[in-house]
């Protein structure tokens, strides 16, 4: 994904960090995935098929025929072009005339990290390869529709330098971007995408379709919840005509109810387990690498916890908000999915209880620690609704539990707790 971040314009500061912002928490879809909605939404796609074992390549291809091929791995990041794989193959994006030799490439693919610029450092697993019809490309654009906070609302960000780096062109070129704000009532009118298609330098037929096109991907972020939608390249080819050759969509979390088909396709191969299990008990979990296991009800309060916890020499494991309404069987949840860390060495259960009741959490973690076996000490400050109750509960519990009298005192009798 395009994040621009190294950008020193600072027109695009905002833009640059909503991108980053998008990356790190919302809906990612594969490009094929992708591109199966552009398709839906009557935009320009080569033809593809997909495939996720060597073994099937012949079958997958049988009814697939072109000049040249484009072979693409299947990973949720960009870069790919410019990638490699752990095996030491070059690039998950070849083009060949070769039919023979499609099969070659995606061995080498299959089953192999791609390392890019956007993954992490050992790479992704690819488990699909995407095999298309190669275009012949005269011109790569780049565009970019995106939810942006300073213009209250999505903005079409485009440049006719596509292709390349897009945050280099936003630093060394600025004046190769230009940023569209749409009035969400109005949406793209004509006047808008012509002036985008002129800026990305379409003219007569290709102009047409640009517009068109501009038009259907803006009806599609709307419709899909997108918080971003980035094409690039979006191409002219050597017969006329306004492809989108690679796409990356991310959709709103919180749109996640009304968009149930779309974040059915979540690809979660790549993602830790227990965030996954967490995601099903609607609690928020991320992994961290220290031992002091975190279970906190509010994102503030959460991040106010791991502060207080480094504060006093600690290192927390993990950042766990159960949310306001949390119910016992979540706790019982979250106490399981912390204990599978390895490195866990103690918990910490800070608890403010507005909207929760502390009783409630009190006999959630007296059910939790008594059916799963708690192996490290377990440290809880409770305050708030009903807390005399909540104490009462833990006190009588028979359980090794400490309590703690407040935020500090509880960070103190962690970190003590596993020294
Ligand atoms: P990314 O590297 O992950 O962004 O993957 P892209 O799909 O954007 O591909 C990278 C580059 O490969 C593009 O910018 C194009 O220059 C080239 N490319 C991709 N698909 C085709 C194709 O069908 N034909 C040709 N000739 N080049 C392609
Ligand atoms: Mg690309």
């Amino acid at each position: 994904m395009a994040v621009f971040l190294t950008s020193k314009s600072t027109i695009f500061q905002p833009i640059l960090r909503n991108l980053f912002k998008v990356s790190a928490c919302n809906l990612n879809l594969l490009e094929y995935q992708s591109k199966n909605l552009l398709e839906e939404h009557d935009i320009e796609i080569q033809k593809f098929v997909l495939i996720d074992s060597p073994k099937d390549i012949e079958k997958n291809l049988k009814q697939f025929q072109a000049k040249e091929y484009v072979i693409k791995a299947q990973v949720l990041a960009g870069g790919r072009g410019k990638g490699y794989f752990d095996n030491g193959f070059k690039s998950g994006v070849h083009i060949t005339k070769d039919r023979k030799a499609i099969e070659k490439i995606v061995e080498n693919m299959i089953g192999h990290r791609l390392i890019t610029k956007q993954t992490p450092k050992e790479g992704i697993l690819v488990s699909k390869v995407m095999v298309g019809e190669s275009v012949n490309i005269i011109r790569e654009t780049y565009l970019c529709i995106l939810l942006d906070r300073q213009a209250n609302g999505p903005v079409i960000v485009a440049s006719p330098a596509g292709g390349v780096d897009i945050e280099a062109v936003a630093e060394k070129t600025p004046e190769l971007l230009k940023v569209t704000p749409i009035d969400i009532n109005k949406g793209v009118t004509d006047e808008i995408a012509s002036e985008v298609a002129d800026f990305l330098k379409f003219s007569g037929d290709l102009k047409k379709q640009a517009m068109k096109q501009i038009k259907n991907l803006y009806e599609l972020f709307v419709t899909a919840d997108c918080v971003q939608l980035e094409i690039n390249p979006l191409v002219e080819t050597d017969d006329n005509k306004v492809i989108c050759v690679d796409a990356k969509l991310n959709f709103d979390d919180n749109a996640a109810f009304r968009q149930k088909k779309l974040f059915a396709q979540e690809d979660t191969s790549e993602s830790d387990p227990r965030e996954i299990e967490a995601a099903k008990w609607n609690l928020n979990y991320i992994q961290l690498d220290g031992n002091i296991g975190c279970l906190v009800n509010g994102a503030g309060l959460a991040m106010a916890t791991m502060d207080i916890i480094k504060l006093h020499g600690g290192n927390p494991a993990n950042f766990l908000d159960v949310g306001g309404s949390v119910q016992e069987n979540q706790v019982k949840a979250a106490f399981d999915i912390l204990q599978q860390d390895k490195n866990l060495k103690a918990i910490l259960v800070n608890i403010f209880g507005g909207i929760v009741n502390c009783a409630t959490i009190a006999n959630g973690i007296v059910n939790a620690s008594r059916g799963t076996k708690l192996r490290v000490p377990l440290i809880v400050r409770l305050e708030g609704t009903n807390v005399t109750a909540a104490k009462k509960i833990i006190a009588e519990s028979g359980l090794p539990i400490i309590s703690a009298n407040d935020l500090e005192d509880a960070a103190q009798k962690a970190v003590q707790s596993i020294s």
